[in-house]
């Protein structure tokens, strides 16, 4: 068997990975000239760590990030209201990373290059069409430079070409850009001192303005990097610009709405304005789709199933993708089986994910308390009981298939390795 797998970010680098574990043959085509460590901060959940480790990257996530401790959920005025740990402080059996997403591409990549070999990632191959006969799909490529890169046949095609994905434009195509969400994030690292656990990540604030924070990496010299994220919900219902993950981001335009944002804990202008490069990225994320499986081609990461970059879903449910299809190619004789089998089994859990990132995040209890104590109070029992502060932590984590005994008891998804 022979798969084409096209984009080289998370999703792609995980796909070719794991295929490469099951003794699948594969190469990876990716549009950018050159793979650069772009992006600031994400999240990998302990179901995608457990995959990642699966896959011996243990290591390497050790080095690059730091285990993700615990969670806090604080108002505008930095009033904890909810404090829970996180990885195996939670009693996972797997960690929670915070790592930079530049990093994490580029530690997949040399591992790509490192177990497939030099010759198995192809850059400046932007895909533009796929053409099907029974059993092969064949990928044509834009020319560039005055060259088009020769077209590319295989067994199948694994389309994990982002947000923006060119191949699900071809089968979808009165579908149109991104969906915004009213949301703006503005997002940058700053090196700073270690905050609260020196391994926790915040979330502040409400609905409509909010602060999420995490440090990334330890620095030689004590101090870390912290990836911060701004995020300001607007009026207008038609987005400014289109999504961008590169879009230099301006001062102005919100940190005058967090200016009074200083915590006890946390002086969140000071770390806005310690900042190296600031981003701004429309909030945005895609219907569900009614299938992901085209013949031969099969949509992978924000491909097939784009969401908001909050709850830590992007990477990790692109993580589990690869894993899930490489299990299925490995465990089946008929790859359109293995097709329909992966289709079935992550197209309706990532599609009830949405779903709950359009409804509620999982810091879905500060709108409460903004609604209920809007100038701040002195009992956090009298605004939200005990008891409902754990039913909203425990309904997001059993939706999106983090609850930890469901996760610890789960088979594993390392695939059988197939006969060539
Ligand atoms: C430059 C960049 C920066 C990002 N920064 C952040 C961040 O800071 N925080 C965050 O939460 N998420 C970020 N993301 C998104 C995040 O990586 C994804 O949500 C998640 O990891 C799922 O991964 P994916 O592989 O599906 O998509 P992506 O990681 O977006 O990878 C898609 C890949 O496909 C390539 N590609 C696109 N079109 C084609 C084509 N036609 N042919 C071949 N290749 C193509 C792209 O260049 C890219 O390398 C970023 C994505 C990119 C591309």
């Amino acid at each position: 068997m022979n798969v084409t797998i096209l984009g080289g970010g998370i999703g792609g680098l995980t796909t070719a990975l794991s295929l490469h574990a099951a003794g699948i043959s594969c190469r990876v085509y990716e549009a950018v000239s050159e793979i650069r460590p772009l992006g600031v901060g994400i999240n990998l959940l302990p179901h995608s760590v457990r995959e990642l480790s699966e896959l011996g990257l243990l290591p390497a996530l050790e080095r690059m990030g730091i285990r993700t401790q615990e969670v806090v959920y604080a108002t505008k005025r930095g009033e904890m209201v909810w404090r829970e740990p996180r990885g195996e402080f939670a009693g996972y059996r797997w960690p929670q990373f915070s790592v930079h997403r530049g990093h994490l591409q580029m530690m997949l990549l040399d591992a790509v290059k490192e177990r497939l070999g030099d010759n198995a990632v192809f850059t400046g191959h932007e895909a533009i069409d796929i053409t099907q006969d029974a059993g092969s799909a064949t990928v044509h490529f834009k020319p560039r430079d005055g060259v088009t890169p020769a077209p590319v046949s295989g067994d199948a095609v694994i389309a994990s070409d982002g947000i923006h994905s060119t191949i699900r434009g071809l089968f979808y195509p009165d579908e149109g850009p991104p969906k915004w969400s009213r949301r703006i994030l503005w997002r940058g690292t700053t090196i700073g001192r270690p905050f609260l656990t020196g391994a926790s990540m915040v979330l502040a604030g409400h609905a409509w303005q909010k602060w999420v924070t995490y440090p990334i990496s330890n620095l030689e010299d004590g101090t870390q990097l912290i990836n911060w994220i701004a995020e300001r919900t607007f009026e207008a219902t038609t987005m400014h610009a289109p999504e961008d993950w590169s879009r230099p981001g301006k001062l102005e335009d919100f940190l005058p709405a967090f200016e009074d944002w200083n915590f006890p804990w946390m002086p969140v202008p000071d770390i806005v304005r310690g900042a190296q490069k600031i981003y701004e990225y429309p909030m945005s994320d895609r219907d569900a789709v009614s299938s992901w499986i085209f013949g031969r081609v099969a949509l992978l990461g924000d491909a097939a199933h784009a969401m908001y970059p909050i709850g830590s879903n992007g990477a990790s449910q692109a993580v589990l993708d690869a894993r899930q299809l490489a299990y299925e190619l490995a465990s089946r004789d008929n790859i359109d089986e293995a097709l329909a089998a992966y289709d079935a089994l992550r197209r309706p859990a990532t599609a009830k994910l949405l779903e709950l990132t359009r409804a509620e995040g999982p810091d879905a209890i500060l709108k409460v308390v903004e609604e209920r104590a809007p100038d701040g109070f002195d009992d956090l029992d009298k605004i939200v009981p005990p008891a409902e502060r754990e039913a909203f932590a425990a309904r997001y984590k059993n939706a999106a298939g983090f609850d930890r005994e469901a996760l610890n008891g789960k088979p594993s998804l390392a695939p059988p390795k197939r006969k060539q």
